[in-house]
């Protein structure tokens, strides 16, 4: 290797000067001084060493040096004990030497990161990673051991390619899991971050490159966004003269990919890829002021969501991080981080509590250091600082009697608490809950009858081939969205029922029957069935059918004999019209919140009838008696024995729709799910409610659940699905 050593002196001196004039905190005489004599003594140190990349070795411990004075804004003991890091664990230097040249303090850190090296070498596998790590954040030294010994991580880490692959990756992943928390703990964000990502550059090379080729892809779209909502606000703003600045804030690549992997979602998937940030001039004076004033300004133009508010300003994190967190519907209708903050605090922010003392006066400022590293050790050593994860889990619920939710367009509903999904779907427009199939909460699927919950966004996913049935009603706790849906059953049923009537009216022909009132109000009476609306309904639905009209032919023809009979024996027919009184629509019972039918007793001390409001009572040997309402041993039964109490209902067996599971089963094609949905949405009087598809090496298999109204109608649909090109078998279960 040809090394211009010329050059790489006059490289030296000039990384030397950048040392010095990058420190985050003021120098003095006396720190350059010391600083000066740690840089000489390392570069003589390490004068004949030099690293796999075949650069002299001194520029590493400079580099580790440039972060701990300008990254993490340590004093001049930290910038020059970075300098000597290395220096009694890999050079002639002893500790004493260190001592002697620097004192007491300098050689004590050395000697902390000189063991922790130590203790890496020998350690290396019987000690886990976790013990490590819970040692380091123990080590009686000075906390600046630590913090210089996460600066050299970060080196390390920036100039890792040169390393074979295989340490490469077990540093990445120590790195993530050791020294990326402790950083975090620290405040220090910047440098977590970039631990994060230079440790998924290597543990993960491909989702590293993909993920980061997709930031830069989209930088220019989320540049636009930012100067897009900038101008709506900044008139605004600078009418109130204030000095700022609004920039984004991109999410790392390592919480994209954290994110992708916990939900399973593609890089698309992942929301609040970008936050927005004011950052804005203050005293302290008015450093809270105005925030809320820019918070006001903010949300004057756009909507925000309530149950986001951040307010780190009025209580920081336990790290020291300060700032104040509100989610808006910005341009778009998409929701945007901002962030709110004065330049302290966004100082604080990316560097920690350094930044904390930058900002205070006189004697504060003298013990500024001393009293950052006292809290950082603070912080470490405490075992138990929830403080952070209680405010961050701690969810803003003012309204419990009150839901707030939004629209895609940003739109604020609020409904009553424990309102579903087409509850607010019929508070948007009848016609947008009519067709409703399902929601959007916050990009996930949902269905209808799922309970919505404060601040949460709500896109409904509408269906020209849905319409209401009877168990929406189970799902919905507003009137509007009731009555709405109970109108729109009665519509169906009336459509139907001309449908119904007609084909009455060509079947009834077929026979030689007319329809008429007349014939109208005998099929009434015939069936049982209140009205004739019900009746050319149960003919629609197929309830009434071919077989029953025929029997009803029948007897029509022999009522018309008896009738003739009758007129000769002068009889009144008397007995039709008696049974018209006790004609009812029920005539079956059903229980509990699933309508299950159950072998049940009518009771004897209230004899219920057909109609009556009635409970079921669940008895020890004899099965599920059924007691009026009204009975006298009601109230005592109810209280005394609640648990036993079943809601019971009477229902029209004729009109009872049935549930039944389809199996499917054929060779995979594409678009073979989308037609089996089509066939069954297609399909009058047919309600899914559970779907399942599986494909597993190019085979097809599925069920569905459907409710039917009859026989006919499954078959039907069966028949229906079989014609599909793909499938083989549908068995029902
Ligand atoms: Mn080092």
């Amino acid at each position: 290797m040809i090394i211009n050593e010329k050059f790489e002196n006059k490289e030296i001196a000039k990384q030397y000067k950048e040392l010095l004039s990058i420190s985050y905190l003021q120098l003095t005489k006396e720190d350059k001084k010391l600083i000066r004599l740690a840089f000489d003594t390392a570069v003589d140190a390490h004068k004949e060493q030099r690293r796999k990349s075949g650069e002299a070795y001194i520029f590493h411990p400079i580099s580790v040096a440039k972060i701990v004075a300008s990254e993490i804004g340590l004093d001049a003991t930290s910038i020059a004990a970075a300098l000597l890091h290395d220096t009694v664990e890999d050079t002639e230097y002893s500790l004493d030497d260190i001592e002697r040249l620097f004192g007491n303090t300098v050689a004590k850190i050395v000697h902390g990161l000189t063991k922790i090296s130590r203790l890496k070498k020998d350690t290396d596998v019987s000690l886990q990673a976790e013990n490590f790590r819970k040692m380091l954040l123990t080590l009686n030294d000075d906390i600046r051991v630590i913090i210089i010994k996460i600066a050299d991580r970060l080196h390390n880490m920036q100039t890792m390619d040169s390393m074979p692959e295989n340490k490469q990756v077990k540093i990445a992943s120590e790195t993530l899991y050791i020294y990326a928390p402790i950083a975090h703990r620290i405040g220090m964000y910047n440098i977590k971050t970039e631990l994060e990502d230079l440790s998924l550059k290597y543990t993960e090379p491909l989702r590293f490159k993909s993920i980061k080729d997709k930031i830069e892809e989209s930088q220019e779209e989320q540049n636009k966004y930012i100067k897009n909502f900038s101008t709506f606000i900044e008139k605004s703003l600078q009418g109130e003269r204030l000095k700022y600045f609004i920039k984004g804030r991109s999410k790392s690549i390592y919480s994209i990919h954290k994110k992708m992997q916990k939900q399973n979602i593609p890089y698309e998937g992942v929301f609040d890829k970008f936050a927005i940030r004011v950052v804005y001039k203050s005293n302290s004076k008015n450093e809270r002021f105005l925030a809320w004033k820019i918070y006001s300004i903010v949300t004057d133009h756009f909507t925000p969501n309530p149950t986001r508010l951040r307010d780190w300003i009025s209580s920081p994190k336990s790290n020291g991080y300060e700032s104040l967190h509100i989610t808006v519907m910005g341009p778009n209708n998409k929701w945007i981080e901002v962030q709110i903050r004065s330049e302290r605090m966004h100082e604080i922010a990316e560097k920690g509590y350094a930044a904390h003392f930058r900002y205070k006066q006189g004697e504060q400022k003298e013990n500024g250091i001393e009293s950052w590293l006292n809290r950082v050790q603070e912080v470490l050593e405490n075992k138990e600082s929830n403080a952070v994860d209680f405010v961050e889990d701690f969810k803003l619920n003012l309204y419990s009697e009150e839901i707030f939710v939004f629209t895609p367009q940003g739109e604020l509903k609020s409904l009553p608490n424990g309102s579903s999904v087409l509850d607010f779907a019929f508070s948007i427009h009848t016609e947008i809950g009519s067709k409703a199939r399902g929601a959007r909460i916050n990009g996930k699927l949902v269905p209808l009858s799922r309970t919505l919950k404060s601040g949460e966004n709500v896109e409904i996913i509408t269906s020209v081939n849905s319409k209401p049935t009877a168990n929406w009603l189970d799902h919905v706790i507003t009137s509007r969205a009731r009555s709405r849906i109970k109108s729109s059953i009665n519509e169906e049923k009336k459509r139907i029922a001309e449908d119904g009537k007609e084909l009455l009216r060509r079947k009834l022909k077929q026979l030689r029957i007319t329809l008429n009132d007349k014939t109208t109000r005998r099929l009434v009476h015939y069936f049982k069935v209140n009205t004739s609306l019900d009746l050319f309904y149960r003919v629609g639905i197929g309830t009434v059918d071919n077989k029953k009209i025929k029997e009803f032919a029948a007897s029509y023809n022999n009522t018309f004999i008896n009738f003739i009979k009758k007129r000769i024996g002068s009889n009144s027919p008397k007995k039709i019209k008696d049974r018209d009184e006790f004609t009812s629509n029920y005539d079956k019972l059903v229980f509990g919140k699933n309508k299950e039918e159950l072998p049940y007793s009518l009771s004897k001390c209230c004899t219920p009838i057909a109609g009556d409001k009635v409970f079921g009572f669940l008895t020890i040997n004899d099965g599920v008696k059924v007691h009026r309402r009204d009975c006298p041993n009601a109230l005592s039964l109810q209280s005394n024995f609640a648990y036993r109490v079943l809601p019971a209902w009477w229902i029209d067996s004729s009109e009872q729709r049935f549930s039944a599971k389809l199996n499917l089963s054929g060779i995979d094609q594409i678009g073979l799910v989308n037609q089996v949905t089509r066939v069954i949405s297609n399909n009058m009087n047919v309600d899914i409610f559970k779907i399942n598809f599986d494909t597993e090496e190019g085979l097809f298999k599925g069920n569905i659940n459907v409710h039917v109204k009859n026989r006919t109608t499954l078959d039907k649909l069966v028949n229906n699905l079989l014609k599909i090109n793909g499938i083989e078998k549908v068995t029902r279960e």
